[in-house]
């Protein structure tokens, strides 16, 4: 049959040039790639067969095996998956979903810049070309019940690959590995050729995979009538095949959750925190979230979906539910399982589904929950948390007609003209003095030009405390947010009331007739810039200082206001 050479695309052939120079030490993680991307492919299979049973054909115990051959030097990862038509091993394997994108070659720069370190890539969904790590050539042959004949398709990583129609009748896809022979013995590929070591990998890294994961084995047995010590092969089953996330929390260590993490949801870091629970009564399921420990690089792009991997009755549904998820918890990844979900759940009734809508609730809660225990009980790590995605939460106060600000309240912290730590607005309320009535802030662009501003002084000598207000988002969340605990918040600017005494009052009062002439000429000299000169009790050492209107809008906010457009 008609056998073409095609070039990769230029992302594609960058990034090959990287697995197959990169010092990673994870290597072995390729392995784990195809596993998951084996699994996945019976997944597709055991959810496209709920309607049409017919697919199946005789083929309907599911797997995925794995062969070692030491004599040619290969390792063979076979599922009898969904497979992929001629146009899908050219769309999927030929090409990254998410090379043309800026994040994507960014990360490529990063790990180039970075001594070929890949775990920038990684989120990327690059799983499939992992295996050139450790691989000079592979083989992938594939066949898709859509189709009449199966697919062909080779490369080395160095530029091109061939591909061709083939003959294959059986369904699924083999992916066969060529390691590439190191000449460094400390870091050859030659391991992967052992029994032990494919055994402990799969332990691992996929031992929750729900396929069963068979190993072909040499076992050495005694022929029952010559006596005779014979090698056999067979096929032994190496994982447990339960769902992480249905295992007890108490037999799973840290470790796995991380691991599972990794090669779930496209992530080559740990995350920086866990929540696992199960919930059983009149709605059963399981969930398993995780807060990534850095944004994604595609967080801020058009592309980033939200959502959780949906699952029910073993079988997975879908890769993205959204309406899990509230838009201000978007950077959680993770999945949910229950069997009270109907199997053959379009996204239209998934919208309208009510026990959808009861987990996704309790997700929104048990979320907030866990992080108002992580800022109770460990500061740093939220800190760690909020530098990363608190920008989230502040656009949650005001998203969705501020449904959440009553909780969301709770997580907000911010620097303060106190010290170095950051605060909640609850402990800010709590260290007010008996004279101060409301919540003080000051915008601009960062801490250090915010310290030095001369307006801060009157407020400071009277023992009141400011939030320091650096992103753009801070002032809009606030005055969503209204008020705290009854406390209305004021921009310094508008502090002038409070921050003079009568006394102050009349003495200013007295000066500004008597010096009329020279604010006048004061006034005449600024033009436009300015609406009024007067004087102030409110600087302590500075000579002068601008305020804004009374009209409850900042600079920080007046410039804000002029970047948006109409
Ligand atoms: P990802 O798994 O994140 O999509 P990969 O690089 O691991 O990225 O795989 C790329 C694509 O190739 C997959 O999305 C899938 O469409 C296809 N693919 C890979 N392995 C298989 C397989 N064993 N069976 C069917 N399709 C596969
Ligand atoms: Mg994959």
């Amino acid at each position: 049959m008609h056998k073409e050479t095609l070039n990769f695309q230029t992302e594609t052939k960058e990034l090959l040039n990287l697995m197959i120079h990169s010092i990673y030490t994870h290597k072995e993680i390729f392995l784990r790639e195809l596993i998951s991307n084996a699994s996945d492919a019976l997944d597709k299979l055991k959810f496209k067969a709920l309607t049409d049973q017919n697919i199946l054909k005789n083929d309907n115990e599911f797997k995925i095996e794995i062969f070692i051959n030491k004599e040619k030097n290969t390792i063979t990862i076979k599922d009898n998956g969904i497979g992929m038509t001629h146009e899908e091993v050219v769309s999927n394997i030929g090409t990254i979903a998410k090379s043309g994108s800026r994040e994507f070659t960014q990360a490529l720069k990063e790990a180039k810049n970075n001594n070929n370190d890949l775990s920038v890539i990684g989120q990327f969904g690059v799983g499939f070309y992992s295996s050139f790590m450790v691989a000079d050539k592979i083989t992938l042959k594939t066949k898709s019940p859509d189709s009449d004949t199966g697919v062909k398709w080779v490369s080395t990583g160095e530029g091109s690959f061939t591909i061709e129609d083939t003959k294959q009748s059986h369904r699924g896809t083999e992916i066969i590995l060529h390691l590439r022979e190191e000449e460094n013995k400390e870091d050859s590929n030659a391991e992967y050729l052992e029994e032990y070591k494919i055994k402990e990998l799969i332990q691992k890294y996929s031992d929750y995979v729900r396929y069963p994961i068979l190993l072909e084995v040499t076992k050495t047995i005694e022929d029952e009538e010559t006596k005779e010590k014979v090698e056999t092969v067979e096929l032994e089953k190496i994982n447990s095949q339960t769902p992480l996330w249905k295992k007890s929390k108490t037999k799973i260590t840290e470790e796995e959750y991380n691991e599972f993490y990794q090669g779930k949801f496209h992530d080559w870091t740990d995350p920086l925190k866990t929540i696992h629970f199960k919930v059983e009564g009149n709605l059963d399921y399981a969930a398993l979230l995780y807060i990534p420990s850095k944004t994604p690089m595609d967080f801020y792009s058009k592309e980033f979906e939200k959502g959780l991997q949906l699952y029910s009755k073993n079988v997975f549904i879908m890769e993205k539910c959204k309406e899990l998820i509230p838009d201000h918890f978007r950077f959680i990844k993770g999945l949910v399982d229950s069997p009270d979900l109907s199997l053959n759940i379009s996204r239209e009734i998934l919208q309208q589904n009510r026990q959808l809508a009861i987990i996704a609730k309790n997700l929104e809660k048990k979320i907030q929950k866990e992080l108002e225990k992580m800022l109770e009980s460990d500061r740093d790590e939220y800190i760690k948390f909020w530098n990363e995605f608190g920008i989230n939460i502040k656009g949650g106060i005001y998203e969705e007609f501020g449904r959440y600000k009553d909780t969301l309240k709770n997580l907000l912290i911010f620097n303060t003209t106190k010290d170095d730590n950051m605060t909640t607005l609850m402990e800010y309320k709590d260290r007010m003095p008996e004279d101060q009535k409301h919540i003080y802030y000051v915008s601009g662009d960062n801490i250090k030009s915010l310290e030095k501003m001369p307006q801060l002084e009157g407020i400071k000598a009277k023992g009141w405390e400011v939030l320091y207000f650096t992103d753009k988002i801070d002032e809009f969340a606030i005055k969503s947010l209204g008020s705290f605990e009854n406390l209305t918040f004021k921009s310094i600017h508008e502090a002038n009331e409070e921050l003079s005494s009568e006394d102050d009052k009349k003495m200013l009062d007295e000066v500004e007739k008597d010096n009329s002439d020279l604010f006048t000429k004061i006034k005449e000299a600024l033009g436009d810039k300015v609406s009024k000169v007067r004087p102030t009790t409110r600087l302590k050492s500075s000579a002068v200082c601008l305020v804004s209107g009374t009209d409850g809008i900042s600079f920080e906010m007046e410039k804000v206001m002029a970047e948006i457009p109409g």
